[in-house]
């Protein structure tokens, strides 16, 4: 069975998942792209489901800002870079404000999922975004360890190579402030160079900035 065949099942079993009693369906998850390019978000937002696709509000308008900093537009990157996330359903709000961060037991269940694009698509670069993400790849008690410094991790058996970048949320002032901004146009530029996604860049579009 090819690569594509594998990966179109796996998002259509993907997208019948019900496991976590907590987490409010639908499950949100990427367009199945077969690429050497892996982003890995949180979980989705109250509006990502109803949207029918991840980061498709207003982080999502920062985050895909980025990458049209190095030349690829938002329509572009979707049909691009495999988007994942360590939970693919939303986990509804906290009751102190802001969304529920996922338990370590959904967050485990979810697991599964992302060792199995892993294993189907063999990236070459995956690109955590934010402190969950990052955690299901490398240890790091802070971002300034791993934000704008090239890693080497291991996702389900399979070696890559890991570009961290900050969570584009609004609620956060990380990547607005220094050293925050600094190691992220650092961590872009190390995207925009990185072979992999070098192979994957729309020939007809040229970077604009390596800045945020
Ligand atoms: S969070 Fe993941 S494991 Fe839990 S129900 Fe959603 S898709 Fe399934």
């Amino acid at each position: 069975m090819s690569a594509l065949v594998q990966l179109e099942r796996h998002v259509t079993r993907l997208r019948g998942c019900a496991d976590c009693p907590q987490m409010i369906g639908p499950v949100v998850t990427g367009n199945p792209v077969l690429s050497p390019v892996m982003l890995i978000g949180q979980a989705p937002g109250v509006k990502e489901g109803p949207m029918g696709r991840p980061f498709a509000w207003t982080a999502g308008k920062t985050l895909f800002g980025w990458f049209a900093g190095l030349g690829m537009p938002e329509d572009e990157f979707r049909n691009r870079v495999y988007m994942a996330a360590v939970c693919r359903c939303f986990p509804g709000k906290a009751a102190a404000g802001g969304d529920r961060v996922p338990a370590p037991d959904e967050v485990a269940r979810c697991n599964r999922h992302l060792v199995a694009e892993a294993k189907i698509l063999r990236p070459k670069l995956v690109i955590p975004v934010g402190k969950l993400a990052i955690a299901q790849l490398v240890t790091a008690d802070k971002l300034t360890e791993v934000v704008g410094i090239p890693r080497r991790a291991t996702l389900g058996g399979v070696e890559l190579d890991m570009i961290a970048l900050p969570h584009p949320s609004g609620a956060s002032t990380w990547h607005r402030t220094e050293p925050g901004k600094t190691l992220l146009v650092r961590a872009l530029a190390m995207i925009a160079e990185h072979p992999a996604w070098r192979s994957i860049m729309p020939s007809d579009h040229v970077p604009t900035a390596v800045a945020p």
